[in-house]
């Protein structure tokens, strides 16, 4: 009964594998997999009724030291065309976001060591002083906690780094040998220590994934106790090795969606740019499974075909900040509209 695995979800629970294991495979099931939609949806009204928090996305560079396999902008692809927004250009973006109403923004990018320690600062301190009611969100790699302080001191108030997998063996298939699982939980560790709200996450379907490994992830999630979970459609890119890989499944993403939801009522979980590339239903199909955030793209519009992290990222049409009113519309066909607060992870709610 897909309903007594729903009520061990909502309550406190240690989750364990063998329980996940019955639960992913009674979610297969087409009844079971709407039962769990539906809870997940009555879940996110019943908390932040029918509002969607957005969040204006700037991708500040597609440098990047790391060689991802799965990445569109891993330091190995010389076709991608690079690219780094000037600290001038980023508060610009921001001056523009803010006139559309947003009132978070994302600061994300490849890991670039252009932008050192210092420059991040000076960028986050200018954010800060001229957007003082605006939430700042960095997304720019794994970083030393001595760094990851300053940048709080400075003015950040969140950071997503997604653990992309839990297991050690899968993490090494996916990453060249420099990168690995144990620094990456160590940097969301302390991340959570200095008191950012966090954000993790992973590929849903990337190669070589199992579903054990999906249960490996849900765990932890569970252990981690993050503020924001993202999680979205692998989707190959023609200059990476993992270009000849299926793209993750629609259903699979809504799925983990609802569970998601289901076991944490108050976290921030985008409707995400992959699911929008995947299916042009993709982003409201993630608000009706639970997910109650999306990020519009707030970067120059030179730039946006440039940080390319799969073939056909879209960010035009509803998935650009400047297109807000359409995207607006696009979500009250289904009964929500924007929220145009910061959107905070509140454990009061
Ligand atoms: N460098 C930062 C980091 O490592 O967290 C942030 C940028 S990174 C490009 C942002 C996220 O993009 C990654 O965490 C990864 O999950 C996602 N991503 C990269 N390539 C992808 C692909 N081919 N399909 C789907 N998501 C991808």
């Amino acid at each position: 009964m897909i309903t007594n695995y729903i009520k061990t979800l909502q309550s406190n629970t240690v989750l364990t594998k063998t329980f996940l294991e019955e639960l992913l495979e009674l979610a297969d099931d087409a009844t079971n997999f709407e039962i769990l939609r539906k809870t997940a949806r009555e879940t996110a009204l019943s908390v932040f009724s029918n509002k969607v928090f957005i969040r204006g996305l700037i991708e500040i560079t597609n440098y990047c030291k790391n060689d991802c396999y799965y990445c569109g902008i891993r330091k190995s692809n010389l076709n991608a065309e690079r690219y780094r927004l000037t600290p001038e250009i980023i508060l610009k973006c921001c001056e523009e976001g803010y006139g559309l109403g947003f009132r978070t923004f994302v600061l994300q990018g490849g890991e670039d060591f252009v932008f050192n320690d210092a420059t991040v600062t000076e960028v986050i301190k200018a954010i800060r002083s001229k957007y003082p009611d605006c939430a700042i969100t960095l997304s720019i790699g794994e970083r030393p906690v001595e760094v990851y302080e300053t940048w709080k001191t400075a003015g950040a108030d969140r950071y997503l780094l997604r653990h992309e997998t839990a297991n050690t063996g899968h993490y090494s298939k996916l990453h060249p040998e420099n990168l690995n699982l144990d620094t990456r939980k160590e940097c969301l560790y302390n991340l959570k220590k200095l008191g950012y709200q966090v954000g993790t996450g992973f590929m849903v379907g990337s190669p070589f994934q199992t579903r054990e490994n999906i249960i490996e992830d849900l765990l932890f999630i569970d252990e981690l106790k993050p503020q924001m979970i993202g999680i979205g459609p692998f989707l190959p890119h023609a200059d990476t090795p993992f270009k000849d890989y299926s793209p993750g499944s629609l259903k699979e993403t809504l799925k983990l969606l609802a569970i998601l939801r289901i076991r944490y009522p108050k976290v921030l979980i985008p409707s995400t740019t992959a699911l929008s590339t995947l299916d042009s239903k993709g982003r409201n199909e993630g608000i009706l499974s639970g997910a109650n955030v999306v990020m519009p793209n707030l970067s120059p519009l030179d730039v946006r075909s440039k940080y390319l992290l799969y073939d056909n990222k879209i960010a035009l049409g509803t998935e650009a900040a400047e297109n807000i009113a359409s995207l607006n519309k696009n979500f009250a066909e289904i009964g929500y509209e924007i929220s145009y607060t910061r959107g905070d992870y509140s454990p009061n709610l």
